[in-house]
């Protein structure tokens, strides 16, 4: 963790390591039980997990993203997605700059999906290799959580329920599960026959929440988190041995 490490430890590290992690979430509204840093706490942790286990570059969580849609939500913070790209895009030449090209955004919130991959494709083209890694999309994870769970809510529901009681229960509003049950939308809904509605949470859920949080506990948040640490290791482990000529913008076909 860069934030804890002093340059000189840190020029060691750089020096030996080829992969870095950089933590990513939001600030938002997590239905009435959950707290605002829900995502950026729950990539902070992933990220640190692993980067402590493989003793990785990581750099600090950035806690802000692009939440605009839950700003009906009090306490919600958000930028826009040209300030969020702009800056994430910065953060990631800086780690290039000190000679490790090969990036993976930590991401704990949805709505930065769309921008980082953006940005990644665009620091492709400047020779650094970045990639999204989102813990919830990941197949292993999602196997696992069909497997846990009856509900599919993703935002503020069972999943992210279970992986804030297993990393920090205090965080959890228990008497507010119910409230956030009642008041929760079936689906996170912004399509409607293909279509991507340009909704904000509030359109479609009061509580905030997608499903049913009443499902959480913290041994299946302690299993999501194990899989989830697991998957990103591997995908670390292949960023560290797939070859330059591999990951770089092949040239003009003849
Ligand atoms: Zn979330």
């Amino acid at each position: 963790m860069l934030e804890h490490i002093s340059w000189w430890q840190a020029r060691q590290l750089f020096q030996r390591k080829k992969v870095a992690l950089i933590p990513v979430g939001s600030t938002e509204q997590h239905g009435p039980h959950l707290p605002l840093g829900t995502d950026f706490l729950t990539a902070q942790a992933l990220a640190h997990a692993v980067a402590r286990a493989l003793n990785l570059i990581c750099t600090p969580v950035i806690p802000v993203g692009v939440s605009e849609h839950h700003r009906q939500f009090w306490g919600t913070l958000w930028v826009s997605p040209e300030t969020f790209r702009r800056y994430m895009k910065e953060i990631a030449r800086s780690i290039a700059s000190h000679g490790v090209r090969r990036i993976v955004f930590v991401n704990g919130h949805g709505g930065n999906n769309a921008a980082l991959q953006e940005i990644c494709r665009e620091l492709r083209a400047e020779n650094i290799f970045a990639v999204v890694w989102a813990w919830w999309l990941d197949p292993e994870v999602q196997k696992l959580t069909d497997e846990l769970f009856r509900s599919r809510g993703t935002h503020a529901g069972a999943i992210e329920t279970s992986i804030i009681l297993a990393i920090d229960p205090s965080l959890v509003d228990r008497s507010q599960i119910d409230a956030a049950a009642r008041g929760a939308s079936e689906i996170f809904a912004t399509t409607k026959d293909g279509a991507q509605l340009p909704l904000d949470t509030i359109d479609f859920s009061q509580s905030g929440a997608t499903l049913d949080p009443r499902e959480a506990s913290p041994e299946a948040g302690q299993k999501i988190f194990q899989k989830a640490c697991e998957r990103l290791t591997a995908l670390v482990h292949w960023l560290e041995q797939v070859s330059d000529d591999e990951l770089g913008v092949k040239p003009h076909l003849p």
